[in-house]
């Protein structure tokens, strides 16, 4: 992201008005400049790491102009404390976003998003909602999906600028149950925009790296890496067209110590259905998804990591 380092400080715009009109002027501007119309919406919660610089990068290669929303939603955290010390800083946010170039960063207070509290008609995540982080976290994916689905709407380029306006909204494979239920919502709900996928960025040793690794200390860090370490086992024997034996993988995390895992799965893409071949004999062929999660001090932790040719 460094070659975006002249970019100016992003404009903070709090209201969808304000949003809808810099969008606009900004899709003007790149147009009269002679650009494809074309606009990349970022969502994220704040608390911006190299992660979140990957996804503004991506949207900033493929997009004329670049827009980030930066706003902690209440009624996507089953747990009142965990949004409570949901980190929250927008000028260290203005400065990677604007540092990966973003032209624009969206950070309404809760009653522009809600102006009449909790919605009383949530998107539902259906079954792809109830599974993994879902079984654990009830309303998590309906909560995000609704906030997702207004932020969809809040960014959409408007009707009065060019007619061929792309629209592409970004993602982080880091959150994939996130990603498989957002796909399906473009999918089933025929939402104009297209939904553009992002690696997962890691630390140097290997951690995927989150907003929430902060609350871990160094060697809980260190602990945690079992969580990659066997997610890269699981990559290896699927390259080398090797029976995956997850048990393995759940041998290693289990003996790590102060790691507790929820679950590890293998799984079908875009179902996330386990699949029949994840077992000790057959050889891995085709694509899936290994899915982990896991408290390392108290901390949830989730990882992934996509197999074959995803
Ligand atoms: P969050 O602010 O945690 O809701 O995340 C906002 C977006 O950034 C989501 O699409 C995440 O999947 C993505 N993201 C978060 N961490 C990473 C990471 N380590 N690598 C790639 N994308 C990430």
């Amino acid at each position: 992201v460094s070659r975006h380092d002249q970019q100016a400080a992003p404009r903070i715009v709090r209201t969808v008005a304000e949003l809808k009109a810099a969008g606009r002027e900004l899709l003007e501007t790149a147009t009269a400049a002679g650009r494809e119309a074309s606009l990349g919406l970022v969502p994220t919660m704040g608390a911006l790491h190299e992660g979140h610089a990957r996804l503004i990068a991506q949207a900033r290669d493929e997009n004329a102009v670049v827009v980030v929303t930066d706003f902690v939603n209440r009624f996507q955290f089953d747990d009142p404390a965990d949004f409570e010390r949901y980190p929250r800083d927008l000028e260290a946010d203005a400065a990677i976003a604007g540092g990966a170039g973003a032209d624009l960063i969206f950070a309404p207070e809760e009653s522009e998003v809600y102006p009449d509290g909790r919605p009383r008609v949530l998107l539902s995540a259906g079954t792809l909602g109830e599974k993994f982080e879902g079984a654990s976290r009830p309303g998590h994916f309906d909560g995000m999906l609704t906030v997702v689905a207004k932020l969809l709407h809040y960014g959409m380029p408007d009707p009065a600028t060019p007619a061929a306006t792309m629209y592409r909204a970004y993602f982080g494979q880091k959150d994939a149950q996130q990603l498989a239920i957002v796909r399906r919502l473009v999918h089933d709900l025929g939402y104009p925009v297209q939904i553009r996928p992002v690696p997962i960025v890691r630390s140097a040793k290997g951690l995927a790296l989150s907003s929430r690794n902060r609350f871990l200390t160094e060697e809980q860090q260190d602990a945690a890496l079992v969580l990659s370490r066997s997610l890269f086992l699981m990559k290896e024997r699927a390259e080398a067209h090797l029976p995956l034996r997850p048990v393995e993988a759940v041998a290693m995390i289990d003996s790590a110590p102060g790691v507790e895992l929820d679950y590890f799965e293998v799984v079908d893409p875009g179902t996330l259905e386990p699949l029949a071949f994840n077992c000790a004999q057959t050889p891995f062929t085709g694509e899936a998804l290994v899915l982990v999660a896991a408290r390392v001090g108290g901390i949830r932790l989730i990882d992934n990591m996509p197999l074959g040719a995803i």
